[in-house]
């Protein structure tokens, strides 16, 4: 069965789409997507032998290899403009990383409609690098799953204009407020409190004078929202 992560990002996948799912590991997702009868078909990319050869295992077993081409190659170099494909995913990993796929090959995102991006942290630099290359945020999702929270973000082609606050919060996940928001945001502004609290007798250097402006700040942020 596939995680409750993996089903989220599923949900976003237009149904005949053609996608492309980087770093598929043990391509569950790309043969969920076939089964379902979501996706029409799908490339698996990945860059390191091992679940490269798990996804090639993990096709066959479930006879998907007609629907599904596994690749091993480094980010979007998994795909080739004749595959058309419509729909990227890029999950479970940190939004930097992410994003560094995305800038890599951009030529590679040409037919490319939508983005369905499952950063497992840092989700703010995924917006940042949506607003300043023309995509936006279709929608977003947070769910709470083994004690972990992830956010994940639909992205299509249109312009956007994103505050401050929403470029940390997600503009969608913000204004809905559900409780795995609420408690991620929670989380972090007591961490932020912690360390504010371990530098107040710190010397006051003007760095330590930049990082407790920078986490008032940003508690600032969160109890705006
Ligand atoms: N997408 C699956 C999921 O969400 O469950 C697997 C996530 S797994 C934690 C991350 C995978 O991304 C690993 O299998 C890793 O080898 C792969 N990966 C990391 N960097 C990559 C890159 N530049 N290109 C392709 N795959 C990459």
């Amino acid at each position: 069965k596939l995680s409750k992560r993996l089903e989220t990002v599923a949900k976003f996948v237009p149904t005949g789409a053609v996608v492309a799912d980087i770093g598929s590991d043990h391509a569950y997702l790309p043969c969920y997507l076939i089964h379902q009868g979501v996706a029409s078909s799908a490339i698996a990319g990945e860059v390191v032998a091992g679940p490269y050869e798990s996804a090639v295992g993990q096709v066959q077993k479930e006879g998907l290899h007609h629907e599904i081409t596994v690749r091993l190659a480094d980010g979007l170099a998994a795909i080739e403009l004749t595959d058309h494909v419509d729909t990227v995913t890029i999950a479970g990993m940190g939004g930097p990383l992410i994003v560094s796929i995305l800038e890599k090959h951009p030529e590679k995102l040409q037919g490319v409609t939508r983005l369905i991006l499952q950063p497992n942290i840092h989700a703010k630099v995924i917006r940042e690098w949506a607003l300043a290359h023309n995509w936006a945020i279709l929608d977003e999702e947070i769910l709470e799953e083994d004690d972990k929270i992830y956010e994940i973000l639909v992205l299509q082609r249109a312009q956007m204009e994103l505050s401050t606050a929403e470029i940390l919060f997600g503009p969608k996940l913000s204004t809905r407020k559900a409780p795995a928001f609420v408690k991620k945001w929670t989380r972090e502004k007591e961490n932020w409190q912690r360390v504010l609290l371990s530098i107040k007798d710190a010397e006051q250097t003007p760095e330590i004078e930049e990082k407790r402006a920078e986490l008032l700040a940003l508690i600032q942020l969160v109890e705006g929202v």
